[in-house]
């Protein structure tokens, strides 16, 4: 379910912001600093999605990128220093299918990330329903009523699991397992706070609590008494 990002490049600082920052949002990440070994990583353990820097050593991301499209569909989100329109014009004949020019915010990734590996996802679309609140699985996109909801991705696999299990009570453990793929030994309040962005979500226009706290155990997703 969760999705493996591929990311190459060579600034450690870089790939360390993007690995911290992916692996929180819950995708599994592989790196890799220069193209050789990237090209290496994408056909050993084949990425849903490859963050790609332009300028690496050896072989060059545009390189990097004719070969990766020479292989797969996979999709390819560049990274660039570069702000030219030629450039761009060159990483989109190279394959690439977007780009963000440095620096960037770590949100402005998951933003393309999303959009690019929900472009690349051909399963069949089901909805899920309670109460008012929608998740079509297909596009990930949420509806409170007619209200369209933004989420990233963590907050999507979340509600996704309480959609599943309507009026069941969700244990913190359960919900670090299927959620983070871990176990948090009950420490972090990860979940608390995620529980927190959903209600600021789902509630943002006083509509009624669909997501409720049970002390002690965990969370359940019900009408209010
Ligand atoms: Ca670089």
């Amino acid at each position: 379910m969760r999705e493996l990002i591929l990311v190459i490049e060579d600034e450690e600082r870089i790939l360390t912001f993007l690995r911290r920052g992916l692996i929180y949002e819950g995708y599994r990440v592989e790196t890799a600093s220069d193209g050789a070994a990237g090209l290496a990583s994408a056909r050993d353990n084949p990425p849903d999605l490859v963050i790609l820097d332009w300028m690496l050593p050896g072989i060059d991301g545009l390189e990097v990128c004719r070969r990766l499209r020479a292989a797969s569909s996979v999709p390819i989100l560049m990274l660039t220093a570069k702000d030219a329109v030629s450039d761009r014009v060159q990483g989109l004949d190279a394959g690439a299918d977007d780009y963000l020019v440095k620096p960037f915010a770590l949100d402005e990734v998951l933003a393309r990330l999303r959009a690019l590996l929900r472009r690349a996802k051909p399963e069949t679309p089901e909805v899920l329903t309670f109460a008012d609140l929608r998740l079509d699985t297909g596009t990930h996109q949420a509806f409170r009523g007619e209200r369209a909801i933004e989420l990233t991705a963590k907050e999507y696999e979340l509600l996704e699991l309480f959609l599943q299990h309507p009026r069941q009570v969700l244990t913190r453990e359960v919900i670090y397992d299927r959620v983070w793929g871990y176990d948090f030994g009950g420490e972090s309040n990860i979940i608390e706070v995620y529980v927190r962005y959903l209600r600021q979500k789902t509630e943002a226009e006083g509509e009624e609590r669909l997501l409720h706290t049970v002390r002690g155990v965990g969370y359940v997703l019900r009408e209010t008494a």
